[in-house]
Parts: structure tokens; C-alpha cells; sequence
């Protein structure tokens, strides 16, 4: 009898009770953006890294453990993007919940389109950080709305009775983004095969979404700092090619986009990848106004086709 009850207490354990709030973590902003757009006051969310920070470097705060700890969910960017952050907090954590693999654990990169995944041997010569493919693949609305599906059906399982409200919060929030697409796709249509530089590899999804053409990039490889005999090369190649807009990611040095800048006649446009880069950017929706509006902006000053 004792043994029974035991077992039927861990049971109930797995699923939320009816109209509890889901507990989650998220490793970025714009992932816990997506959580709450479709979890509503069902859900309670914090992040862990930033908007304004490098995704690929945060600083592992062990009041990070202490939150992990509570969570019923982590949702997590994938692809290697916190891999030098991220498993050792989980593991301190040690909330059997939120383990790669368990129920409490989604990788929003497993239903996503992703990009630039590397064929062949992976070696340390193409770069330091995006060894399983690009990982920067919010940067496409269609892949922040494949995000929010897969959280949607998440908070479906973990708390079933709260099923029909997050659909329906999945359902305004993919009707809103759609409105959304339309108006971003009228401001860059005239800009289609437009040519661009980046400094890191952030933007694959957002340029091929939008039309963009981007034809070198700032670091030789991705995580890897600019050298000069790369950024002479990038010059030469800017000028042939008539490239007039360099879009730097803000929490790199402008030292070297400045100097290609003014080598280049190219304007410097500090672009935030991430919801919270700005004080501006608090949705992520918000997030592909802020960054079209200043990218048709410059490009219009810029005279660039
Ligand atoms: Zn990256």
C-alpha cells in the first residue's frame, strides 16, 4: 500500500498540476521571448545570457545553478552555441528535469532550418565556434515561429491543462508574426541581392530570408579575431565589389570595422542579433523592426544598391 502510493506520487510528480505555472529557463532572450508570447501567465520565465552579450560567451554565475535548479523546462538555442557555458550549470544544477535528453530539456534547434552545417571532418582550421552548423537561426521569423511551435507543444505536455490556452496564444502570436513578415518584406524588397559584410557569421538566416548578399566577413573564421592579412584581403574585395554596408554584431570592438570603413567608404551599422540588444528590442517581433528600420536607414545613406 505505502509502495503504491509512492509510485503514484512520482507519477503525478512528471506533469504539472492543472493551472500551475511551468517554471523555465531559457538560455537566450529571444528564446524566452517565444516562451512567453505562447505561455502567457501560465508560464514563468528567465534567461540566462543576455541580449547585448556574445551568445557564445557568458559568464557562468552561480546564481545560474540556483534557478536551473527550480526549472520544470530549459530551452536551449542548440547547435553548440552554449557549449562553453551552458553543461556545467545544467549538471550543478542537478535537476534530473532539465538533463539533455529529458523531458524538461528543448533544443530549439532539433525543428529548425539550419544553416552552413559543415560537411566532412569538422577541424579546428574552420573556426572555433559553429562546428555543427550555423546557430544563429532565429535570425529567420520562420524559424522563430518553428521555436515557439516546438515550446508550444512542450507546455502541451508538461501541463495539459493549459493546452487549448497556449495554442491559442501559438495561433495569435504566428498570425501577428505573419502581418509582421509582410511589412519587413515590403521594406527590403528593393534591396534583393543587395551586397553586405558581417563580422561574425550571425546573419545567414536573416540575409538568405531577406535577399542579402553577404560576401565576406570580418573574423577569417567564426570565434576567430580579425588579422590584418585577412582584413586586407576583405578590403580589396569590399572595394571591387562596391560593398557599402559592414553590419557588426555590439559586443565586438569597432577598432577594425572602423579602419575597413574608412578604407572602404562602407558604413559601420551596429546590429543587435538578439531580443534585449536594445532597450527597444523587448519582443521579437520588435527585434526585426529595430534591425530593418536601421538597416534601410543606412543602406539609404549609404546610396548603396
Ligand atoms: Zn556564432
Amino acid at each position: 500500500m505505502r509502495l503504491l502510493s509512492i509510485v503514484t506520487l512520482g507519477a503525478l510528480a512528471l506533469a504539472a498540476p492543472a493551472g500551475a505555472v511551468v517554471n523555465v529557463m531559457a538560455s537566450t532572450e529571444d528564446l524566452a521571448d517565444l516562451t512567453r508570447q505562447v505561455g502567457g501567465d501560465k508560464v514563468k520565465v528567465e534567461t540566462i545570457a543576455r541580449g547585448y552579450q556574445d551568445p557564445h560567451f557568458v559568464e557562468a554565475k552561480p546564481s545560474f545553478i540556483l534557478k536551473l535548479a527550480k526549472a520544470d523546462l530549459l530551452v536551449v538555442v542548440g547547435r553548440e552555441l552554449e557549449i562553453g557555458w551552458l553543461p556545467p550549470l545544467v549538471q550543478q544544477s542537478r535537476n534530473a528535469k532539465i538533463q539533455p535528453g529529458a523531458e524538461g530539456y528543448l533544443d530549439a534547434s532539433l525543428t529548425a532550418k539550419i544553416l552552413e552545417i559543415p560537411t566532412g571532418q569538422i577541424t579546428r582550421a574552420m573556426g572555433d565556434v559553429h562546428p555543427a552548423g550555423n546557430p544563429h537561426y532565429w535570425l529567420d521569423p520562420g524559424n522563430g515561429r518553428r521555436a515557439a511551435k516546438a515550446i508550444v507543444d512542450k507546455l502541451s505536455k508538461m501541463d495539459a491543462a493549459d493546452a487549448a490556452y497556449f495554442q491559442s496564444r501559438y495561433a495569435d502570436f504566428d498570425k501577428r508574426l505573419a502581418e509582421a513578415e509582410k511589412r519587413w518584406d515590403a521594406q527590403m524588397a528593393p534591396y534583393k541581392g543587395l551586397k553586405i559584410v558581417t563580422y561574425h557569421r550571425s546573419w545567414p538566416n536573416f540575409t538568405e530570408r531577406f535577399g542579402l548578399d553577404v560576401i565576406g566577413y570580418v573574423e577569417p573564421r567564426p570565434g576567430i579575431p580579425p588579422s590584418p592579412s585577412h582584413t586586407i584581403d576583405l578590403i580589396g574585395e569590399m572595394k571591387r565589389q562596391q560593398v557599402k554596408i559592414l553590419l557588426v554584431e555590439p559586443y565586438f570592438d569597432l577598432k577594425t570595422p572602423q579602419s575597413i570603413a574608412r578604407e572602404t567608404g562602407a558604413k559601420v551599422v551596429v546590429m543587435s542579433p538578439s531580443v534585449g540588444g536594445e532597450k527597444e528590442i523587448t519582443d521579437y517581433i520588435a527585434l526585426f523592426d529595430y534591425d530593418i528600420k536601421l538597416l534601410v536607414a543606412a543602406i539609404q545613406e549609404t546610396g548603396a544598391k
